[in-house]
């Protein structure tokens, strides 16, 4: 079932990329540039972003950009929601909402939750600016254009064909395909990965900071709103951008920081079987943490399901700290590493979104989470 599914996708890929007046639009999760190598032999966790641009346009995609860059997006939303809701009053402990798997197990299991999550849409489905802002850019019709995401995970497709995600008048993100989806699509293409240059992404929806980049392990999107939002309050530059009291491997770690005048209690949750025990102390009013970032995978995006298989168990632990480090790594070595720096976000909101939090902004990257079943389309 899962073969048909998958080749389905692949087949809706190869059908648009087929079609001159369809415009094809790609973006890659984080996680993934420190996966697909693992598929053409690389070392794993090798670091393969811009081979993998290279290789989407090879494809044949009109435009190639990067989910880092929404991620980038994520925390200027996420992060003005939280002060928002620490300095003005709001429901806390705010709760990320970037991953899908997590965000439907809340609001199947503890809708009365739902109230904690942030309103904030997930970093691919803020690919809702590629068939508004993007299409402005270019001067293309969004009903010609057919957007691709590439993730390391196998609930993204269910995500992007939720019924609220089309807040550009379209489906913001016409198909989701995984990593070994991708490196399958290569060779099918006859695609020599490993002799491929090394290539940027179109801007200015490609450029990413590395703190977009670590969106990809747990604490990761914990800290890259620290780096952002300490810099928001404070108005100082953050004394240490490596954050190191949000990372590790633990699955349910807690630290304090202070920002300006307020002591940020944080929390990080990472595999979904962990999650229980956090949400029942919640309800029991035992929890005194302002912002918790919760993952499904067991190290964050880089384990996701979607990622090249590992042919022997023994071989996960090592691929999940090699993919962990070459996330850290490429955070490290890129020039810009807080997302409100990156200037395609000063950008994107100098001449379009206008403010973090803001109307359009409310639109196009925000939504509403459901109960039940309802978030399905029929
Ligand atoms: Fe998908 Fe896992 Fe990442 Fe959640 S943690 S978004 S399930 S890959």
């Amino acid at each position: 079932l899962f073969a048909a599914y998958s080749n389905c996708n692949l087949d809706k890929v190869k059908a648009a990329l087929a079609d001159k007046d369809t415009i094809t639009v790609v973006q890659c999760a984080p996680a993934v540039r420190v996966g697909i190598a693992e598929d053409f032999g690389g070392e794993l966790g090798t670091v393969a972003a811009r081979k993998m641009a290279a290789a989407l346009r090879k494809i044949g995609f009109d435009r190639v950009y990067d989910t880092n860059f929404e991620a980038d997006l994520t925390i200027m939303e996420e992060g003005t929601e939280l002060i928002k809701r620490v300095t003005e009053g709001g429901t806390l402990p705010m709760f990320t909402s970037c991953c899908p798997a997590w965000v439907s197990y809340l609001e199947r299991n503890y809708p009365e939750l739902k109230e904690h999550l942030s309103t904030c849409k997930s970093p691919q489905q803020m690919g809702s600016i590629f068939k508004t802002y993007g299409a402005e850019i270019d001067q293309f019709d969004p009903a010609k254009m057919f957007v691709v995401s590439v993730m390391p995970c196998t609930c993204k497709e269910f995500e992007c064909n939720r019924e609220e995600m089309n807040s550009s008048g379209y489906q913001d993100v016409d198909v989701a395909i995984t990593t070994r989806e991708l490196a399958y699509l290569i060779k099918d293409m006859d695609i020599d990965f490993n002799a491929l240059p090394d290539e940027d992404f179109d801007q200015p929806l490609g450029l990413y900071s590395g703190a977009g980049t670590i969106f990809g392990v747990t604490g990761g999107v914990m800290e890259a709103a620290i780096r952002t939002g300490y810099e928001l309050i404070t108005g100082k530059p953050i004394p240490a951008v490596d954050v190191s009291a949000v990372r590790g491997s633990d699955i349910f770690r807690t630290a304090t920081l202070q920002v300006g005048d307020i002591e940020l209690k944080v929390g990080i949750v990472t595999g979904l079987k962990n999650v229980a025990p956090v949400l029942e102390a919640l309800k029991a009013g035992k929890l005194d943490l302002h912002f918790i970032e919760v993952m499904t995978c067991p190290v964050g995006c880089v384990s996701g399901g979607g990622q090249p298989k590992l042919l022997l168990d023994s071989e996960r632990d090592a691929a999940y700290q090699a993919r962990t480090k070459g996330t850290y790594a490429h955070d490290a070595e890129l020039p810009i590493r807080k997302s409100h720096e990156n200037p395609a976000i000063k950008k994107i909101y100098d001449e379009y979104l206008l403010e973090p939090n803001g109307e359009k902004s409310h639109h196009l990257l925000h939504t509403k989470y459901c109960t039940g079943e309802n978030n399905f389309k029929k």
